[in-house]
């Protein structure tokens, strides 16, 4: 028994089962804090660890968002939950290309795990920029315009699962079985809560209140200081029905109460809840669009033709990573991953992106 199973199980016995949302915050706490989860040997891949292209990109993007901001003389480049260090590093290195865009940047990366922060300072000495790290938000710099970056980051952000039973939502809990040493899943008894959708029998809905809380703080700020945040994830505009709590472990699907904290756990981004917290705090929504239209906008067939066309050599693994990237279906991200943005009323515009009408967001 690992020794936050045995944790849980002890909390458990003592003072009860806890809420989903609880259980998934212990066990993102232990599995991010103690190892590096990406690429082959870990247990998931992301965008920017399958091509260049993908960092070069969004650091492009950023630099069009700088000079429509009318190239303000300096600017907090911040990545949320930046795992090794890739997205930040290509970017920066892509915006090398305007070095008074670069030379204005100052870095802030949000990353609570010390195994990953030590990556990323490795990977980003190359960029030559002083990196501050934080652990939330809420400590980020506060006199001037934040461009935020979030890939992958928002799935692995603790959500409230509700299950509708007799009419009403109940929260799901994780308590034990009768063994008295195997996590199983329950329902709190109901406290009356209302939730954007009528609780249809047996149907399970997800509030992600941590990510409702940080993407409020987040759009606050951007709506005074200036700016945009960027996320992309993979997720639906809802809010919907449906459970999508999913462990992952090896790159295979894992049960998801068996072994805590030594798989990931996510789900999949309901974008509307977002929207509406970024609306809230007085920023301006832009999206939904499928990465492969958003990647495809910003020109990632090009930028493929020109990278294969300088190494040969390289060109089919290339074109097959931009596959990837845009492709459609289960083993591609071109489809399955939303891109959404907001941006600060004085940027009404945003590259790439629709602004979204009457902040109800669609997949376009
Ligand atoms: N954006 C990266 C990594 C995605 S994995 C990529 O695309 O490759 C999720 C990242 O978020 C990891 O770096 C993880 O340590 C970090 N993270 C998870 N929960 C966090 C939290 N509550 N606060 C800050 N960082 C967090």
């Amino acid at each position: 028994m690992t020794a936050l199973l045995n944790f849980i199980r002890e909390t458990i016995l003592i003072d009860g089962p806890i809420s989903v949302e609880r259980y998934m915050t212990l066990c993102l706490a232990r599995y991010y804090g103690s190892r590096d989860p990406l690429g082959s040997a870990g247990d998931f891949t992301t965008a920017p660890e399958i091509s260049q292209m993908f960092g070069e990109l969004i650091g492009l993007w950023m630099a069009e968002i700088w000079r429509l901001m009318g190239e303000p003389p300096r600017a907090y480049w911040v990545e949320l939950g930046p795992g090794r260090g890739t997205l930040s590093s290509d970017a920066l290195r892509a915006a090398r290309l305007l070095p008074e865009f670069l030379n204005g940047l100052d870095v802030h990366l949000v990353e609570t795990s010390p195994v990953l922060r030590n990556m990323q300072k490795e990977v980003l000495s190359g960029t030559g920029k002083a990196v501050e790290w934080h652990d939330s938000v809420r400590s980020l710099p506060d006199d001037g315009p934040l461009l935020v970056v979030a890939n992958e980051f928002f799935d692995a952000l603790p959500v409230q699962q509700y299950v509708a039973d007799k009419g009403q939502w109940h929260q799901r809990c994780v308590g034990l079985a009768e063994d008295e040493k195997t996590l199983r899943f329950g329902l709190f008894p109901s406290s009356g809560v209302t939730l954007p959708l009528p609780p249809k029998e047996g149907e399970t809905c997800e509030v992600p209140a941590s990510g409702i809380a940080l993407m409020g703080e987040l759009a606050r700020r951007i709506a005074r200081q200036g700016g945009v945040a960027l996320v992309i994830d993979y997720g639906y505009a809802g809010p919907s029905y449906g459970d999508s709590l999913q462990a992952l472990r090896h790159h295979a699907y894992a049960d998801v109460l068996s072994m805590p904290g030594e798989a990931d756990l996510t789900t999949h981004v309901g974008f509307q809840y977002l929207a509406d917290a970024a609306y809230a705090g007085g920023t301006i929504t832009h999206g939904l669009s499928t990465q492969r239209d958003f990647l495809r906008q910003l020109g990632i067939d090009v930028r493929a033709a020109s990278l294969a066309k300088a190494a040969p050599a390289e060109a089919e693994a290339i074109f097959a990573a931009a596959a990837r990237l845009t492709g459609e279906g289960r083993r591609n991200m071109g489809e399955l991953f939303k891109v959404m943005a907001v941006s600060s009323p004085r940027l009404p515009e945003v590259p790439g992106l629709a602004r979204c009408d009457a902040n109800l967001l669609r997949v376009s």
